[in-house]
């Protein structure tokens, strides 16, 4: 077998390698740096209720404003951050920004305005994580009711016993909910029904082309399930106004995506959801 792999092969091989250790060993040494520096930027964006099609909530998205690199999307550097334990700080930085965000809104008399941040198991594992959430918000003086935590249907079921204990903690400080990436992450549905969360988040890609059958079977089989369990069902990478009619006969509750709007700079936001309030109902 070594034989037909050859020589060029196994230098192919290691160069490519190389090249990907380098890239994380650069990422993880500018990464600290990077969080300590505020090249750190949050991103929002809009999550529209689908009966009544104004702006609720929006999803806070990490990007890396690289002096040299440029914008690095989170793809690139939150696995680096979960591997090197930075995504603690990491996360701790994204809740506190998007704190001051809803702190913000709340001025603005925008009360039942909703933002969600993403949560990585790592930051689920550390020790009084609900407790220090607790004081962040108080600190904040933000209503436990504007924050919704999402957190990936594969990373609950890395053990999902151990975040079963962290989700009721949560759930008792009065924050949203919600399982990401829905439909990806092989969750029982035993355990499904025994999380304590508000919302599931349909994985971007059973939505895919509508007239692919086949996934949009998928699709309405989760819109099911979830009110089945009382809970509320969003929909995630929405790119198309077929998809958008298909939801609606569906009775899907909120969706997300670039039809409506990518992510947006904070102040950005505020805008569109002030002009969204002053419009008659
Ligand atoms: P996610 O939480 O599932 O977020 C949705 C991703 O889909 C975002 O990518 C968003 O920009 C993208 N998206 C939104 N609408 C559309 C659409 O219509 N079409 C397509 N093709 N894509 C759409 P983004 O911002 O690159 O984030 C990627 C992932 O990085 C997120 O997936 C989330 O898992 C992770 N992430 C982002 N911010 C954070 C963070 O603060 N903490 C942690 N732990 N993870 C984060
Ligand atoms: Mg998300
Ligand atoms: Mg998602
Ligand atoms: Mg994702």
């Amino acid at each position: 077998h070594a034989k037909t792999l050859g020589k060029n092969n196994f230098q192919f091989y290691s160069a490519e390698l190389n090249q990907i250790v380098h890239e994380h060993l650069m990422l993880e040494a500018s990464l600290s740096r990077a969080i300590r520096e505020h090249e750190m930027v949050l991103d929002y964006q809009p999550k529209v209720d689908l009966r009544t099609g104004k702006v609720v909530g929006a999803e806070a998205l990490v990007r890396w404003r690289h002096p040299v690199e440029g914008m690095i999307p989170p793809d690139r550097f939150i696995p680096v951050a979960e591997e090197t334990g930075l995504i603690v700080p990491l996360g701790e930085w994204v809740i506190d920004e998007a704190c001051g965000a809803l702190k913000a809104m709340r001025a603005l008399g925008m009360d039942d305005f909703v933002i969600a941040v993403n949560l990585s198991a790592r930051q689920l594992r550390q020790r009084q994580f609900a407790e220090r959430l607790g004081e962040t918000l108080r600190r904040h003086g933000v209503d436990p009711r504007n924050l919704e935590l999402e957190v990936t249907e594969s990373q609950l079921m890395e053990q999902p016993e151990d975040a079963l204990g962290v989700l009721g903690q949560l759930k008792a400080l009065g924050v949203r909910l919600s399982i990401d990436d829905f439909g990806t992450g092989y969750s029982s549905l035993s355990h499904l029904q025994k999380f304590p969360v508000d919302y599931i988040k349909i994985d971007r890609s059973f939505l895919g082309n509508v007239g692919h059958d086949g996934h949009l079977v998928i699709t309405r089989a989760i819109i099911a399930l979830g009110h089945n369990l009382k809970l509320k069902v969003v929909a995630e990478g929405v790119e198309t106004r077929e998809q958008i009619a298909f939801l609606r006969k569906h009775n899907c509750d909120q969706m997300q995506g670039y039809y409506f709007s990518p992510a947006l700079p904070q102040d950005v936001l505020q805008e569109m959801v002030a002009r969204d309030q002053r419009l008659p109902d």
